[in-house]
């Protein structure tokens, strides 16, 4: 059975202090309401990834990256390594994120080797997919992301592949405050399925979480998780929020 999970990402936002004042609200309001086993991660920016990763240990949360390097190490100013970040006790990092995609210029093909180095180092990579608005205008949207996973998630093997959660976000519903329609959401995580299923076999498809993200927040999560190929939700804005954060959480 897959499992349901809500991974939060704090972006570029919060200090060390706010941060770690987030991941203690988040983790008090956890232990005292949410009672299933809905795997939560909270992803701060990687300065304050180790204080958060601290301030969670031994709770039900974990700490994720939003962010890490392919190589394992060497000259790359400014950059962390998928070691560096689990050095810090994090469990997951988000791979793919559309902005880094579009403020960073990362490809599929740079992002294949990102996943692999996440796999190596064993964290859990979030694998980010999604299009544009002109993209689904022009009727290509699910080919621009089948092949996304295409190119740098299907060179793995089997085994590592099962190790990967998928979050399907469209750009164009990012912190727009537009929401993708339920129906939209499960046409498209049915679609990167039967897409999966087409690579590694109907298990595997079947094992894989799909993630959905984009303006998701406590007033719209209960319908997308509703759809049956909705498995959670990658939330950006609205984990900003512990009170908000936990909602969604407790909308499965
Ligand atoms: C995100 O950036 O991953 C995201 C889903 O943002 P928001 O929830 O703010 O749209």
């Amino acid at each position: 059975m897959r499992k349901h999970i809500v991974a939060g990402n704090w972006k570029m936002n919060k200090t060390l202090d706010e941060s770690k004042a987030l991941a203690s609200e988040l983790v008090a309001l956890v232990k005292k309401e949410v009672n299933t086993d809905t795997e939560i991660v909270a992803c701060p920016t990687m300065v304050n990834l180790a204080g958060v990763s601290d301030a969670l240990k031994g709770s039900p949360v974990h700490a994720g990256a939003q962010n890490c390097h392919q190589e394992e190490s060497g000259a790359f100013t400014g950059e962390c390594s998928a070691a560096m970040v689990k050095a810090t006790g994090a469990t997951h990092v988000i791979l793919g994120h559309s902005e880094r995609r579009e403020f960073f210029k990362e490809t599929n093909e740079e992002l294949a080797q990102k996943v692999k180095m996440a796999l190596k180092e064993g964290l859990t990579p979030i694998f980010c997919c999604g299009e544009t608005l002109d993209q689904r205008e022009a009727g290509i949207h699910f080919d621009h992301v089948k092949k996304q996973l295409t190119e740098s998630l299907f060179s793995l093997s089997e085994a590592d592949f099962k190790k990967v959660v998928i979050a399907y976000e469209p750009i164009w519903a990012i912190g727009t405050g537009k929401t993708a329609s339920s129906d939209q959401a499960q046409e498209m995580h049915s679609v990167l399925r039967k897409h999966i299923e087409g690579k590694y076999g109907a298990q595997v498809a079947d094992d894989t979480s799909l993630l959905y993200g984009g303006s998701c927040k406590p007033g719209n999560a209960k319908e997308l998780f509703a759809c049956p190929d909705v498995d959670g939700g990658l939330i950006g804005g609205a984990s900003l929020k512990a009170r908000d954060f936990v909602d969604i959480i407790l909308s499965f």
